[in-house]
């Protein structure tokens, strides 16, 4: 018997889509998994960070602030302030994983920030531009909220899936082929990368703290007031402030807060010491 093909039909293995749909289609399906392995790897990261021992958050928190200790000032007695401030903050059984750090740091950009192994960095202008105890106690609160909800840890977990995912990819490295140019960058404050919803619960902690410290949250946010107002000496402020939720909408929020909870918010102010302004708290000129 004679063997007769049949005729294939027209089209058999081409899809009724355009084939440039089909790419469309396929390059889509590539990034969404991609973007969905890197949060969950992200998740990962920061169940994992979240869950290393004291002792390794302090080697590895002493190995990345070293950058940020470059204008550093040591024996002052401001440091002492800061210290007790920041401690008395912590309600009554309260503890921090590891003991708070302050370092001073000479620098003219006004900011705070806690980092990774309970480093508190405050630049000297920030001291220069408080005017209340009540204010320097909400920035410090916020910085300490972000320490006891492990954001630091946690942004320096995502930082490491992301430096993994760009070694593989081959992006961001540096020009000699070492190691990738985010590295140092993890240490750096304005690289502090928290979500609305962390720095939302570092606010509330913080008010929440200097609340139950004063008695009351009046005072505390003139600091926020004055940035949200765009006061000219608070020009040099840092990347890290203006970056975190805008300085009116915070102000609502806690004010709603204050509402919602009943808190006091008109109440005596508490005075810094006189020279908080000045070197190692001795008399000097009032600062501009
Ligand atoms: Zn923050």
């Amino acid at each position: 018997m004679k063997y007769i093909p049949k005729k294939i039909p027209e089209g058999i293995n081409v899809t009724s889509r355009h084939p440039l749909l089909n790419f469309a289609y396929l390059l889509g399906t590539v990034v969404a998994v991609s973007i969905f392995i890197f949060v969950v790897l992200g998740f990962v990261a920061e169940w994992l960070v979240i869950r290393v021992s004291p002792e390794t958050e302090t080697q590895i928190g002493d190995m990345l602030v070293q950058p940020a200790l470059d204008k550093e000032i040591t024996d002052d007695k401001r440091i002492q302030y800061i210290e007790e401030l920041l401690n008395s903050l912590l309600i009554p059984g309260e503890t921090t994983r590891l003991p708070l750090q302050v370092h001073l740091i000479n620098n003219d950009v006004i900011n705070a920030a806690i980092t990774v192994g309970g480093h508190v960095l405050v630049h000297t202008a920030l001291l220069e531009t408080v005017k209340s105890e009540n204010e320097l106690a909400l920035v410090l609160g916020h910085e300490l909220g972000h320490f006891q909800a492990h954001d630091p840890l946690k942004s320096l977990g995502r930082s490491l899936v992301f430096l993994t995912v760009s070694s593989i990819l081959g992006v961001g490295m540096s020009q000699s082929g070492g190691l990738p140019k985010i590295i140092p960058l993890t240490s750096e404050l304005t690289n502090l990368n928290y979500s609305r919803i962390q720095e939302r619960a570092a606010d509330i902690y913080g008010f929440n703290r200097v609340v139950k410290h004063y008695g009351h949250g009046g005072h505390s946010l003139d600091f926020f007031e004055r940035l949200a107002k765009g006061e000219s000496k608070l020009q040099k402020v840092s990347q890290y402030f203006l970056t975190h939720p805008l300085s009116q909408d915070r102000i609502n929020d806690l004010n709603a807060e204050a509402a919602k909870q009943g808190w006091k918010m008109e109440e005596e102010v508490t005075p810094l010491p006189q020279w908080l302004h000045c070197s190692n708290m001795k008399p000097c000129e009032q600062a501009e």
